[in-house]
């Protein structure tokens, strides 16, 4: 049980306050996380790390010379918004670069995506190495598809090591893949935890009982089994991760035993003991080890076992001195405090110049989403209802929670004179905070990418609208991965892209190539229902979606019908060409 707060809803963040209050000869508080409080060379690589709170000392904790950079803090168990992935690695760039490091989780995988997507767009040169240690969560032969628990240390050490170095940032990324690529743990629970407030723990292990591989978050593992002796336990750990080492592995090897939240240090220890004999009888040296929490999961009952195979230059970075809240080892001299700017001035460039021209395109953009809104309230409890055949029943609400936010957001900048680039940055950045779901991730990151693209300008012409509607489709693949055929809402997207832009680029003006693509996006979202998903929360009852259409798909067609409507329409006296910022839809 968590007993200590006032209101569970601002757990992780007065917890973080207070992390920082306790730690200030290390962290300072950005929006969206912390960065180091001391000074950090001109153009060393920043590691920004970070996740869901809940898994101290990851990832606040583990920020400090040698280590990392910055962490971005989401709630608990619960990723960081893209906005706040994206603050906390702006505060944390000292020129070199920023390498994004994290456990492989789809909701951080998205977030962090579209922050890397938009640090680039700036010219930010950014990376990203996905931690993925757990054998229990895929097989050898799909290891990019597993998550990362304990190993977030090893990959971040290493990381943190030769950013500190002075590698640059191709150097340190290759090192974090190495690592990450050298490194293989496996969990063990003996009872579940609880979130702040919550009634009851988010799982539970039957007493007596010790659940093999289970996640972090509850997670379904690989098998339960009578609770084991400590020998037991050492050997069906040593041995299951033996036999997934990597093919180059050596005979050199870190080993950590992680207790994941109520298991006793002597208890960790008294395993250590065991572990350590296995490894040497099986010809390894273990290097420099760890035993104690280092990755948790609020009050688990839990550990976890995590081998690192060494070479020559992970061995010289793993055994590198660090200076952490939470994580020390051999001797850094101390480092000067910095002046950081606060958080609104760590992200430059907040103040825009509009001209009034501008800034009625921005208010245009802003009566678009408005119009999203609408027919997203329309047809909310429908999107909901197609939701729920396969899936989790969500998308009507999340759906109508990030565009309320957004439009709500695209008003507010647009009121304050900004352009376009600002309204739909704005938009974007609400909705993909306040959708929470894979789509809200996506369609946020989409909005924001086409207002990237379409910049602060008094005027668009057509080839504009083209290249937004790249923009906007690109995020949506790179992000989400989703292939043509897996039944998600690229399976719109798709045809409505390519008809928009075979019509635009036949000579249409962007309101007749916007009619061209709404049209190929509703047929092809009906199309979908032909379709068994492949992607998303809906593939486990992929027979049960036969026969009914996908929601993402059906809801960007709605909306690119509206759109399309709008443009057709209302704004009908409005051109995008050049010089004519004065539609009714500008005025509104
Ligand atoms: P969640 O799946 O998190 O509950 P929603 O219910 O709001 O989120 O959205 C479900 C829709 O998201 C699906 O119908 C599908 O169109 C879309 N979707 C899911 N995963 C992906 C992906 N990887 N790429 C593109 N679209 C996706
Ligand atoms: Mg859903």
């Amino acid at each position: 049980m968590t007993q200590i707060f006032d209101n569970p809803a601002n757990f992780a963040d007065e917890a973080l306050d207070g992390f920082v209050a306790a730690n200030r000869g290390y962290v300072a508080r950005v929006d969206g996380g912390v960065v180091r409080s001391t000074e950090v060379p001109a153009g060393q690589v920043a590691l920004v790390v970070g996740g869901g709170s809940g898994h101290y000392p990851a990832f606040a904790g583990l920020v400090g010379p040698g280590l990392a950079a910055g962490s971005a803090c989401g709630n608990m168990f619960a990723s960081p918004s893209a906005g706040q992935v994206y603050r906390v690695a702006k505060a944390a760039n000292a020129g070199g670069g920023v390498l994004l490091s994290y456990g492989n989780y789809a909701g951080d995988v998205l977030h962090f995506g579209q922050a890397e997507l938009r640090l680039k767009a700036e010219g930010i040169d950014t990376r990203t190495v996905l931690v993925t240690d757990d054998i229990a969560s895929a097989p050898i032969d799909q290891i990019g598809k597993r998550r990362g628990i304990a190993g977030d240390l090893t990959v971040f050490k290493i990381a943190g090591a030769a950013a500190e170095a002075g590698l640059d940032l191709d150097a340190v990324e290759q090192l974090a893949r190495r690592a990450n690529y050298r490194t293989r743990s496996l969990g063990v629970a003996f009872d579940g935890c609880t979130l702040p407030g919550a009634g009851k723990p988010l799982f539970h292990v039957p007493a007596g009982q010790m659940s093999l591989g289970l996640g972090i978050h509850g997670e379904p593992g690989i098998s339960e089994h009578p609770l084991p002796t400590a020998s037991e336990l050492a050997e069906l750990l040593v041995s299951r991760l033996l036999e997934d080492k990597p093919d180059d592995a050596g005979h050199r090897v870190v080993a950590i035993v992680n207790g994941l939240g109520t298991v006793k240090y002597d208890e960790l220890f008294l395993l250590f003991g065991k572990v350590e004999k296995l490894l040497t009888a099986a010809g390894l040296t273990v290097v420099e080890p760890e035993c104690g929490e280092l990755v948790t999961s609020l009050d688990m009952s839990g550990l976890s076992l995590t081998l690192l195979w060494l070479d020559e230059e992970l061995e010289r970075y793993w055994a590198a001195p660090a200076d952490t809240p939470a994580f020390r080892k051999g001797n850094l001299a101390p480092r000067p405090r910095r002046e950081l700017a606060g958080p609104e001035d760590a992200v430059a460039g907040d103040e825009e110049l509009t001209t009034a021209a501008a800034a009625a395109m921005g208010r245009l953009a802003a009566a678009v989403l408005a119009q999203v809104r609408d027919v997203v309230v329309e047809h909310e409890t429908e999107l909901g209802r197609l939701d729920a055949v396969a899936g989790d029943g969500d998308h009507g609400i999340g759906m109508r929670r990030g565009v309320d936010a957004a439009a709500a957001a695209a008003l507010d900048a647009a009121a304050a004179g900004a352009s376009v680039q600002r309204v739909l940055m704005a938009a974007g950045e609400a909705w993909s905070e306040r959708a929470g779901g894979t789509s809200g991730a996506l369609w946020g990151s989409a909005v924001l990418a086409a207002g990237m693209m379409l910049g602060n300008k008094e005027s668009y012409r057509d080839g504009d609208a083209a290249s937004a509607v790249t923009a906007f489709v690109n995020a949506i693949t790179t992000l989400g991965k989703a292939e043509p055929g897996d039944k998600t809402m690229v399976d719109a997207l798709l045809p409505f892209r390519d008809a928009f832009l075979a019509s635009s680029s036949g000579g249409a003006t962007a309101a007749a190539a916007l009619a061209a693509g709404a049209a190929a996006a509703r047929k092809a979202a009906e199309d979908t229902a032909s379709l068994r998903p492949l992607k998303g929360r809906a593939r486990p009852l992929a027979e049960k979606s036969l026969g009914h259409p996908d929601p993402g798909a059906v809801s960007f067609g709605l909306i690119a019908a509206r759109v399309s409507d709008y443009f057709n329409s209302e704004l009908s006296d409005y051109s995008l060409l050049a010089g004519s910022a004065a539609g009714k839809g500008a005025q509104a």
